[in-house]
């Protein structure tokens, strides 16, 4: 998961950034010329506040530097605002998604829907890059928990094998159904600390 956030992630952003800056890779970026990426982490997750290992972009957190704000504060100030059913930001093909999100994504952005489910299928043998690079992935990669194809998963109920898997594994019923309940960034990944993507040979990173 690492991996495929540096990849898919990250990457696409320092490319922007440099494009911005005007320094398109492989152009040396001149030390001061930089980016402020504003960054919302809630003071809950401030463990996930983490800076950008490039110099030409500096992160900020305003949730947690500048307004002291919690999960609580910030679903306070959306309900003021009439927008109380804001989803948490993520990322479209996060392996993380419980069903509610998967279905979400299909019934509401059919091309969403269609550009995840072809993400992955790409990504069963593991991601382009690692494979070149030696580092072939064991078994296969599926987004979806219960290890079949996103578009044969089943997202529309929780299965009895998935509830027998809850004997053994750490999601719980209403994870499955709903995702985990923290918010996410590139900058933010669960992925760093904890297995993601579903593989045939047990979870991978
Ligand atoms: S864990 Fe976060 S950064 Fe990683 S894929 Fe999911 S939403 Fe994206």
């Amino acid at each position: 998961m690492q991996r495929s956030t540096g990849e898919y992630k990250i990457k696409p952003i320092k490319r922007q950034v440099r494009e911005i800056l005007g320094y398109p890779y492989p152009a040396r970026i001149p030390k001061g010329v930089f980016v402020e990426q504003w960054v919302g982490i809630s003071t809950d997750e401030f463990h996930r506040a983490k800076d950008a290992d490039v110099q030409y972009m500096h992160n900020r957190h305003p949730l947690i530097a500048d307004m002291n704000w919690s999960r609580t504060d910030c679903i306070s100030y959306l309900t003021s605002l009439g927008l109380a059913d804001t989803p948490k930001s993520s990322c479209l093909g996060c392996p993380f998604h419980g069903n509610a999100q998967w279905r979400k994504i299909r019934d509401e952005s059919p091309d969403e829907w269609q550009d995840v489910v072809e993400f992955d299928a790409a990504i069963r043998q593991g991601n382009a890059r690692a494979n070149a690079t030696g580092n072939r992935l064991l078994g296969q990669a599926f987004l979806h928990r219960s290890r079949l194809p996103l578009g044969e998963a089943p997202i529309d109920h929780v299965t009895a094998a998935e509830r027998a898997a809850l004997q053994d594994e750490l999601p719980d019923a209403d994870e499955l159904e709903n995702g985990v309940p923290d918010g996410c960034s590139p900058w933010a990944c669960r992925g760093d600390a904890d297995t993601a993507v579903q593989s045939d040979f047990g979870l991978a990173t």
